[in-house]
């Protein structure tokens, strides 16, 4: 782990390299990955008609609040509408949920439990404290959350899939968390959560598979109080060229396999490794923190940037 802070690519530098064909990409990563550069994306839309078959899953009021983003959007490296975007992330975690624990600890070699370790002491949690964690899947923040707020303090896990949030209440109640609520909600809107409510935010993962990111963004401001801080743990831009090529080769290879294997779900794997290239780097990430009004934003890279944690504060 090291809290390197690189020296950013230019909005140039980062179009050259997302030109480059990896040796270990069947094709071209689409261009604007992984800074989402959006006009690309939407001409090549344009130019191809989407008529792909979504499927429909029930999400939580106010799913769909996605007016910062155009009429389509990403997903892994398909264009698809943007209205549909949540109904296919959504098809991705159904199908993972039962396996999601076992595979992160088999696709990470368990270096995730690192990461939110990491995560989690720059949280700076005290007893007493109310937290939300967003996209909280299988709850292993919230767990660790419970027990450092103590009975005083309240947890909110909250995620828009009901398989993963039902895979995180049972693992909770299971481990005795009875300072923890379990609540289905929208990062983008956030809906059922009141302005300045909770003295930290969580989201971990969680962010690259949100629509509209800005959205997201705004809204955890919203519920944030003031002198509250917000933590994203997220897959992000490794920032040693050579390493980048191995992570191309174990993901676009390795990650698929396991996941037939395992969760017999190819696909969504591959999702993963497509999404994780698709996210904005670490600079783009912290410009739009401080865009929805955070401030004091910084990030530290974990795993020579393969992960980085962001933080901001609302002052
Ligand atoms: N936070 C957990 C962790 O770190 O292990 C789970 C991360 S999992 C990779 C991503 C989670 O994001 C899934 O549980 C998924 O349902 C959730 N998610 C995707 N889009 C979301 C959205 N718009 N609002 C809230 N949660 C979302």
């Amino acid at each position: 782990m090291s809290n390197e802070h690189p020296t950013p690519n230019t909005p140039n530098e980062s179009t050259q390299n997302s030109n480059k064909v990896s040796p270990f990409l069947t094709s071209p990563l689409p261009e604007g990955t992984p800074q989402g550069q959006q006009t690309s994306l939407n001409q090549a839309s344009q130019d191809t008609p989407i008529t792909e078959q979504v499927p429909h899953y029930n999400l939580p009021r106010g799913a769909g609040k996605t007016g910062n983003v155009g009429d389509t959007t990403h997903f892994g490296f398909k264009t698809v509408r943007t209205e549909d975007k949540a109904q296919k992330v959504a098809e991705v975690f159904h199908s993972v949920a039962s396996k999601y624990d076992i595979m992160n600890d088999l696709m990470s070699f368990g270096i995730h439990r690192l990461w939110k370790r990491f995560a989690i002491n720059m949280s700076g949690v005290r007893r007493g404290q109310h937290v939300l964690d967003i996209a909280g899947g299988t709850g292993d923040l919230a767990k660790v959350f419970s027990r450092e707020v103590g009975p005083q303090g309240h947890v909110v896990l909250s995620d828009i899939n009901e398989s993963m949030l039902n895979v995180g209440r049972s693992r909770l109640l299971d481990a005795g968390c009875t300072n923890v609520d379990f609540v289905l909600a929208n990062a983008e809107t956030l809906e059922p959560f009141a302005d300045n409510s909770f003295d930290l935010l969580t989201i971990s993962f969680g962010l690259r598979n949100v629509t509209d990111k800005d959205a997201a963004l705004e809204s955890m401001y919203r519920v944030l109080k003031p002198g509250g801080r917000l933590l994203i743990l997220e897959f992000s831009k490794p920032v040693f060229e050579p390493f980048s090529k191995l992570y191309d080769l174990y993901s676009f290879t390795a990650l698929p396999i396991m996941g037939k294997l395992v969760a017999n779900d190819s696909e969504s794997y591959k999702y993963l490794a497509e999404s994780i290239r698709m996210h904005p780097d670490q600079r783009t990430l912290k410009g739009m923190m401080e865009k929805a009004g955070f401030q004091n934003c910084d990030y530290h890279n974990l795993t020579g940037g393969i992960v980085a944690v962001h933080r901001g504060f609302k002052l």
